[in-house]
């Protein structure tokens, strides 16, 4: 979301995001932030994960199978699976109002529709499969970041799934195609797209975009989403891999 005097997407900004080859925080083209995620962060949840991803800082949390209330949104034949991100109003600069408002409301709608897509609903029939995920700190590339740990917390829910969702977002800044937008990218640059892919495959999730790239462009961002979104699955295969190798040493030594 842009602040008063910031300009809208698509246009060049006075500002210059690219120096000596090198971007604004002294990122190559290719590189994402620094990423961080741990899986199982929280007890009273099914499945968690806590990420970090640059200056983001996201937890999800899944609770479910469950009995799915109001009894009018069963289902007989699949589970009906529930989204909610949130941004904490301390989670950007100036405090932001609580509560759902549209941005949160349509993150919340695209991000289900994508773990709809790979999340084994008809295993369930009537449940509910209820998904939070709570911005506490914001610096660009929310959603993805969202979904990204969303996914994580419900393979460690153990949830039957497809796969991984992961995401990645391209954009265009000073007329050059860049991999994960920082926060002054996003404010100043000309186009924004975030992709979520169902990890280990050609199939897109979710795919949005702001501004605009011409054909060339579009392949060059998509190419780098690709790669981007193989160190994001890497990432995400470690953390719960170092959970559950956790959870085995810690019932060997509970006997
Ligand atoms: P995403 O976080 O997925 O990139 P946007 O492009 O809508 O989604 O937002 C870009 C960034 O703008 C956010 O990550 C956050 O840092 C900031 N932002 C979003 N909403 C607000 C808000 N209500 N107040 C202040 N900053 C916001």
């Amino acid at each position: 979301m842009k602040k008063e005097g910031e300009k809208k997407m698509g246009m060049k900004s006075d500002v210059q995001l690219i120096k000596d080859g090198k971007r604004i925080d002294g990122r190559n083209f290719d590189e994402l932030r620094p990423l961080k995620i741990e899986a199982g962060v929280l007890h009273r949840a099914d499945g968690s994960c806590y990420l970090e991803w640059g200056g983001n800082k996201v937890i999800a949390a899944v609770y479910g199978p469950r009995e799915c209330f109001p009894r009018h949104e069963q289902d007989p034949l699949k589970a009906r699976l529930t989204y909610r991100y949130n941004m904490a109003p301390f989670s950007v600069e100036d405090r932001k109002r609580p509560g759902p408002d549209r941005r949160s409301i349509e993150i919340s709608k695209v991000s289900r529709q994508a773990l709809e897509r790979v999340v084994f609903l008809e295993y369930f029939p009537r449940t509910s499969i209820d998904v939070f995920v709570e911005i506490l700190q914001a610096d660009a590339g929310t959603r993805i970041a969202g979904i990204t740990a969303a996914s994580v917390a419900l393979a460690d829910a153990g949830i039957p799934m497809r796969g991984l969702v992961a995401g990645c977002a391209a954009g265009k800044v000073d007329d050059t195609v860049v991999l994960d937008l920082g926060k002054e990218e996003d404010n100043y640059g000309q186009a924004d797209m975030p992709v979520a892919m169902l990890a280990g495959t050609d199939e897109v999730v979710l795919m949005q975009m702001d501004g605009d790239f011409s054909k060339e462009e579009f392949d060059q961002a998509f190419e780098l989403i690709r790669k981007g979104i193989k160190q994001v699955y890497e990432e995400q295969k470690r953390a719960l891999k170092e959970k559950y190798e956790k959870g085995i040493e810690g019932d060997i030594n509970d006997q």
